[in-house]
């Protein structure tokens, strides 16, 4: 059965363009309520079925409203990149193509796409030349990666092959954090380390982690050897551990250092702020996203391991009937996915469109703007300044309309900001205290939005102000 696949990809691109042009003007948030999206989407499962060219026009017409325009200017939620023009239309070629990227054999340009894109990484983020890589679905995988190379390669220093022993009855290893993500927990549980081995020591949450604190902790360890997870850039703060001072405390401990650079490594790009991540070359592994700071479409994100042969022990497979290549570099011996999407092309794309100026015009620009908007919301009324961007995350609050904190009075203006639509902010409890986080990692966000933002907000204050007023009087 063959298919013309002009109508519906010419619907798909019609379509796309559409939902790109009306981006700037639509409010950011999605506007259907879970109802309605389930009275539209969850249709009865028809016997017969529908010509794509209808079933793609009628998909983009149920999700209406269900969207959140996360790809928008002033989307500031969470930690949300867009995507590039180029990584988009890479992205979607690599549909078209529908290449298998698990081995060279099976798709000899996805696997060399890779490679440049490894390369290139590498040498923005500097890393050791004989680190290895692997691209993966985004850091939470990242981690896993990493830290599975990491349990590898203690376990082996301890004579116990985890790869064939597994974990039941292998020495312990203790993990020591300061702040961390929650993905670290999900991958110690993944990994079998279990959450009563993960010791979160006290840590300052701009500052990080503090070198005696880690210094002692190692010490009582009496030799065992540990996981130390590193930070670089706290979503709430964008704050940094001190790597350049933890990482070899970490090393004469005969410990592993991972780096959590899922947004923050892309510092390195930029000398403005490449500083925050001195010391980071000396770590173990790290883990980024490439669908955050450098705007790559879902899903995307990067492991690197300087200990190439546990990485390597750790996820490699060979069996009888895959055609392994001994000169080229086949992904499944990196990556914890058989089957996988040839990722490499959208990071190939957005790396090659930007180039290394662009990398780090999108950083200090973002940066800039994180700054311009905590400065235009802290000059409103009531408003209080609880972490001012050392990257490209800040953190206020709104005190109540009696200038007091109030959590509840907080969270009601994200809701109104996010009702008024010209922006997009979350939440989140900062040292036991609501905030809205300030968020930037859209290549498209500039000093215009940040002036449009700051105009919502006020809108926002206003329209709940006057309803406050209002619900005095009756
Ligand atoms: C987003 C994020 C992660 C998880 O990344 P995913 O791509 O969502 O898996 C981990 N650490 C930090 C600091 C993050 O911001």
């Amino acid at each position: 059965m063959r298919k013309d696949f002009a109508p519906v990809l010419q619907t798909a691109l019609r379509n796309a363009l559409e939902y790109l042009k009306g981006l700037d003007d639509r409010p950011v948030g999605p506007t259907a309520s879970l109802d309605e999206l389930r009275a539209k989407l969850c249709k009865e499962w028809k016997a017969e079925g529908i010509a794509g060219e209808d079933v793609i026009t009628d998909l983009v017409q149920s999700v209406e409203g269900g969207l959140n325009n996360s790809p928008n200017a002033r989307f500031y939620a969470w930690v949300i990149g867009g995507s590039l023009p180029s990584a988009l239309a890479a992205d979607w070629l690599t549909s078209t193509w529908d290449q298998n990227a698990g081995m060279y054999a099976v798709s000899p340009a996805s696997a060399i796409v890779e490679e440049a894109v490894g390369a290139w990484l590498k040498e923005l983020f500097r890393l050791p030349g004989h680190t290895s890589f692997a691209l993966v679905t985004g850091c939470q995988m990242a981690h896993a990666t990493c830290l599975a190379a990491a349990r590898s390669w203690l376990l082996k220093n301890q004579g116990w092959d985890v790869e064939r022993q597994g974990m039941a009855g292998s020495p312990q290893i203790p993990v020591l954090c300061g702040v961390r993500h929650a993905t670290i927990d999900r991958t110690l549980r993944l990994l079998g380390f279990g959450d009563t081995s993960l010791e979160v020591l006290p840590s300052n949450p701009v500052r990080g982690l503090d070198a005696k604190t880690l210094e002692n902790a190692l010490s009582e360890l009496r030799g065992k050897p540990a996981l130390v997870l590193l930070q670089a850039g706290d979503v709430n703060t964008g704050g940094f551990d001190n790597l350049a001072e933890l990482i070899p405390i970490a090393r004469e401990h005969a410990a592993w250092a991972h780096v959590d650079g899922a947004f923050g490594m892309w510092v390195m790009a930029s000398p403005q702020y490449e500083h925050l991540a001195r010391g980071m070359e000396l770590a173990h592994s790290w883990a980024t996203d490439g669908h955050k700071w450098l705007n790559v479409p879902y899903d995307c994100g990067y492991a690197f391991v300087a200990e190439a042969q546990a990485h390597r022990d750790s996820m490699s497979y060979q069996a009888s009937y895959l055609s392994h290549q001994s000169a080229a570099r086949d992904p499944l011996d990196w990556n914890p996915e058989f089957s996988r999407r040839a990722r490499g092309f959208a990071s190939y794309a957005a790396l090659r469109e930007l180039g290394r100026n662009g990398v780090r015009e999108l950083v200090e620009r973002n940066c800039e703007c994180a700054k311009q908007i905590v400065a235009g919301l802290s000059r409103l009324k009531n408003v209080e300044v609880l972490s001012e961007p050392i990257i490209n995350q800040g953190l206020v609050a709104f005190l109540g309309p009696d200038g007091h904190p109030s959590d509840e009075w907080n969270d009601r203006v994200i809701a109104e900001i996010d009702i008024e639509g010209t922006s997009f902010f979350s939440g989140t409890t900062w040292n036991g205290r609501r905030a809205m986080r300030i968020s930037v990692s859209n290549w498209q966000t500039s000093s215009e939005d940040v002036a449009r933002t700051i105009a919502g907000v006020e809108r926002a204050l206003e329209s709940l102000r006057n309803e406050t007023v209002a619900s005095q009087k009756f």
